[in-house]
């Protein structure tokens, strides 16, 4: 047995920088997926991000949608990664299955958005976000992407639309098309709540309850007055307008890969009375790495 020589990276050597394109910065794209759906996968292959310095990460749950989803997937991973031109083809693909359980991934947009199952989903979600990004963040990771698997719509130029504000996070405006039957014709309405900037009242509601207790954004029955991102789209306004936020989604998101390094990631518990992708914001934070959101700059989540 001859051991394999040790592989040095110098982390140093890795950058991070507003022109990742010209740097030739690998980006980790990273989706947890319930549900496949194929408007994700060709919104991904429009991205005009070099593909060959792309890795994909999933994760799917061990139900019977998630295996419905897992095979679709599969499919469409192997006709891109073997039948696809080379400018289509990325540079590796990691596919993982949730190794606990996710009781709550097959309801429908009502019941997932239903205040009593928040907290249990969101404790979910945070694992399958940290299982699939501390097995997949690698030595030579700039940027991670995360971007939800029902993100069925976004500029080509997704990747260096959002690198190009230097931010070390940044999200995107997550909005969504419907058919308003009032006025008979297609329409948006803002979809993602969780990118937001904090309140005093949403503070104070906090103060007052427990260690364990998470603050839920995008709910009647708790107020928080807090500054919404999804509110603050302008039709004329600058796509480049950016505002930092306390809170982030997790729909369109780019990280830098030190700010992961550095240990922030999606808390499956109450931080601060905030949980996965809010806790994160939160965390990061607390690490001096500042969150950003972009209130002009959409992408499209899917209507089910
Ligand atoms: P919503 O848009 O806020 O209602 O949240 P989603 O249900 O769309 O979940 C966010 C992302 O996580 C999407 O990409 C889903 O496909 C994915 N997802 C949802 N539930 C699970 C789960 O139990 N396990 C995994 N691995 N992914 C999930
Ligand atoms: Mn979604």
């Amino acid at each position: 047995f001859k051991p394999p020589p040790v592989v040095r990276y110098n982390l140093n050597n890795v950058t991070v920088t507003s022109n990742p394109m010209e740097n030739e910065e690998h980006i980790l794209i990273l989706t947890p997926m319930s549900r496949f759906y194929q408007g994700y996968w060709d919104n991904l292959l429009q991205l005009t991000y070099p593909h060959e310095l792309i890795t994909l990460g999933f994760i799917l749950p061990k139900t019977k949608e998630g295996n419905a989803a897992t095979a679709a997937l599969q499919k469409a991973v192997h006709k891109t990664q073997k039948h696809g031109s080379e400018k289509d083809r990325f540079k590796s693909v990691i596919i993982l299955r949730q190794d606990f359980e996710s009781v709550l991934s097959s309801q429908d947009e009502a019941e997932r958005h239903k205040m009593s199952n928040q907290k249990a989903r969101r404790e979910v979600m945070a694992k399958a976000r940290n299982s699939l990004m501390f097995t997949t963040l690698g030595p030579s990771t700039s940027w991670v992407l995360w971007l939800d698997a029902d993100v069925v719509e976004s500029p080509p130029t997704l990747i260096q639309d959002l690198a190009s504000h230097g931010k070390d996070i940044v999200a995107a405006n997550c909005f969504q098309r419907y058919y308003d039957t009032e006025k008979k014709a297609m329409s948006e309405r803002p979809y993602d709540f969780n990118n937001w900037q904090d309140s005093e009242e949403a503070q104070a509601l906090g103060a007052k309850m427990g260690p364990d207790d998470i603050l839920l954004e995008g709910y009647g029955e708790m107020p928080t007055w807090r500054t919404l991102m999804a509110k603050k789209f302008e039709p004329m306004g600058d796509i480049r307008a950016s505002m930092p936020l306390d809170g982030v989604g997790g729909t369109a998101l780019l990280v830098k890969a030190e700010v992961h390094r550095d240990g922030a990631m999606f808390p499956p518990f109450a931080f601060y009375n905030l949980i996965e992708t809010e806790g994160f914001a939160k965390m990061a934070k607390r690490l001096h790495w500042q969150p950003y959101g972009l209130p002009n700059y959409k992408v499209y989540h899917y209507n089910e």
